[in-house]
């Protein structure tokens, strides 16, 4: 993809991301019809797929008709390829097409056929990555693809890449150090455990280093974590989304921080897990992607377990596609309260954020036809204002989950026990 040309070069990697919307739903919609049908004729589990849910591949010719298909899971994928090695007739081109293949726990065995896809780039880019930047690349560069798709996309916006892949703390301050490196890319987690290490030995970090920028994904960067790094450090961060089992890159950030552009190479869903439904803005559910530019692999509809929302507002960055909002937890932790899921990560986040806090539980109870949700309290400190905790609670839990709360219990202090589910389901079908 060539670089846009107008005057604001150099803030979009390409033109896709500033496509209008209208445009946009022309591509995807495209796209998507060409990667069924292309999958169809080349890959004959998709092929199964589609004549076991008796859908011709002419049907698929929006977004909206994929709730025709089912969804198909690590599981899935894991059975399938040992049931029919070794990529479980999801191989959509000859097999001495194969340009590389990544091996993800499972084990299950992706087939690329070019290294030349530029899926990773435009987040690298949007994060600030040059020509002029030397950065360490500290994922591995063994069985998954993050190593070297990352490698080749920081080549990409013209970033010398370090080849330093996981581990080895001391090697890594120390070229860090060596070399003047200008930029991170690993875990939030690995970011912090190099700066201690630093200054264990005994360096200033601001003063003997040049980090000025760090590329996070596989783990999300949580608020303080990041203000630590942006303000103490003055460290730029920018967070992806990247799932390896569809081929990597989903979403990411821009400098805006408020949500990951949904990248043009995927059909990104967010569905009921339970009915593979498609939900609207806001909604939370699971992410399914489906890859529309990788011919090797007819994976369609692949369902990722990772539970978020996505928004529609354009973002002032000037991208124009949607955003996800973070990553708030696994389906297997979602129980749905009135036709919303509620994430046990999520509710977490709401309730702990109270000090007076110390435990919680959530359970969720039915009567009259209705789902109701009561909030279990334990308190450190038995003297605050239950009535204000209260009517604090119920707005941040609302504001962040979604659903309202019926009813807030505070409970005795060892009435939640120590290893305790925080979402109790005792609702009754019959
Ligand atoms: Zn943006």
């Amino acid at each position: 993809m060539a670089m846009k040309s107008s005057g604001k070069q150099d803030e979009f990697f390409d033109e896709l991301e500033v496509m209008p919307t209208e445009v946009r739903e022309n591509y995807l919609n495209q796209g998507l019809s060409q990667a069924v049908d292309y999958a169809y004729r080349n890959a004959p589990a998709a092929k199964e797929i589609l004549d076991t849910a008796k859908v011709s591949p002419a049907e698929i010719r929006t977004i909206r008709d994929l709730e025709k298909l089912p969804i198909i899971r690590k599981t899935d994928l894991i059975d399938l390829q040992r049931a029919k090695p070794p990529y479980g007739g999801f191989l959509a081109i000859p097999l001495q097409d194969v340009d590389r293949v990544f091996i993800s726990p499972g084990p299950i065995y992706e087939p690329l056929h070019t290294g030349a896809i530029k899926w990773f780039a435009k987040s690298f880019y949007a994060a600030g990555f040059r020509k002029g930047d030397v950065v360490i690349n500290t994922f591995t560069y063994h069985m998954s693809p993050a190593g070297i798709l990352f490698h080749e996309a920081l080549r990409d916006c013209g970033a010398s890449v370090v080849v330093t892949g996981t581990g080895n703390t001391e090697i890594q301050v120390q070229t860090m150090y060596d070399l003047k490196v200008t930029g991170f890319v690993g875990t939030p987690s690995f970011l912090m455990t190099l700066i201690k290490r630093a200054e264990e030995i005994g360096h200033d970090f601001r003063r003997d280093f040049v980090l000025k920028r760090a590329w996070f994904t596989g783990e999300m960067l949580p608020g303080p974590l990041r203000k630590t790094l942006e303000e103490d450090y003055q460290i730029a961060t920018a967070q992806a989304y990247a799932v390896t089992e569809p081929g990597g890159a989903i979403a990411y950030e821009c400098h805006q921080k408020s949500g990951m552009h949904l990248m043009d190479e995927y059909i990104v869903e967010i569905v009921d897990p339970g009915t593979g439904k498609q939900l609207g803005p806001g909604e939370i559910g699971e992410i399914v992607v489906t890859p529309i530019h990788n011919k090797a692999w007819g994976l369609i509809r692949f369902g990722t377990g990772d539970m978020s929302s996505y928004i529609t507002e354009l973002c002032p960055c000037g991208r124009t596609a949607n955003r996800l909002v973070g990553i708030v937890g696994r389906t297997a932790d979602a129980i749905k309260v009135r036709g919303m899921f509620v994430v046990a990560k999520q509710a977490e986040q709401a309730v702990l954020s109270f000090e007076p806090i110390s435990r919680f539980q959530i359970v969720i109870g039915r009567k009259e036809q209705r789902d109701e949700m009561t909030l279990k309290v334990e308190l450190k400190d038995e003297a605050i204002d239950r009535k204000e905790l209260a009517d604090n609670l119920n707005e941040r839990f609302q504001n962040l989950c979604r659903v309202k709360i019926d009813r807030i219990e505070f409970v005795e202090k060892g009435d939640i026990p120590e290893e305790h589910q925080k979402i109790v389901d005792e609702r009754t079908w019959d």
